[in-house]
């Protein structure tokens, strides 16, 4: 972790509520079927975001968490389901109720349908 402790618990669940909408939506807007390029990218975006977290206490709680559970970028329903079951370690750790990863797909709408059309 690069970030020092964030001691104002408010701020820091605000960050943890935007920090969690963008990767869920990255994730909801990764390619489906991504090169290799694209795979190194996201794997990089992971790991740099966790090191730079400005939460620094959860940046450190987050690695343990990375190294158990290792970014899996092969698919977009691959790291939405991946960033689904990682939010629930946090929120494990946080005693907060688990969310159900069955639903991830409809909760974060990638706006494919849009693209596609356009
Ligand atoms: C990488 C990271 C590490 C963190 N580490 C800590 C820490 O160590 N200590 C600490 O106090 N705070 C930490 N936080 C902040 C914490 O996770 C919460 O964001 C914060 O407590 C606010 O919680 P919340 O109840 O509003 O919902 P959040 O957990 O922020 O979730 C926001 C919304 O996402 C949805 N959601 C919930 N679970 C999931 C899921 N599994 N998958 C998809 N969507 C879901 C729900 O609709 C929820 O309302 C961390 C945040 C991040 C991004």
């Amino acid at each position: 972790a690069i970030a020092p402790k964030l001691g104002n618990e408010t701020i820091k669940a605000e960050l943890g509520r935007a920090a969690w909408k963008l990767l869920h939506t990255t994730f909801a807007r990764f390619p489906d079927k991504p090169s290799e390029d694209e795979k190194v990218a996201l794997k990089n975006y992971i790991h740099l975001f966790q090191r730079l977290y400005p939460c620094g206490e959860c940046a450190s709680h987050f690695a343990t968490i990375l190294e158990k559970y290792p970014p899996q970028v092969s698919s977009r329903s691959a790291a939405a389901a991946w960033g689904c079951h990682v939010h629930n370690q946090v929120n494990k750790r946080l005693q907060k109720p688990l969310f159900d990863c069955s639903n991830i797909g409809d909760f974060y709408d990638c706006g494919c349908a849009e693209t596609e059309e356009e």
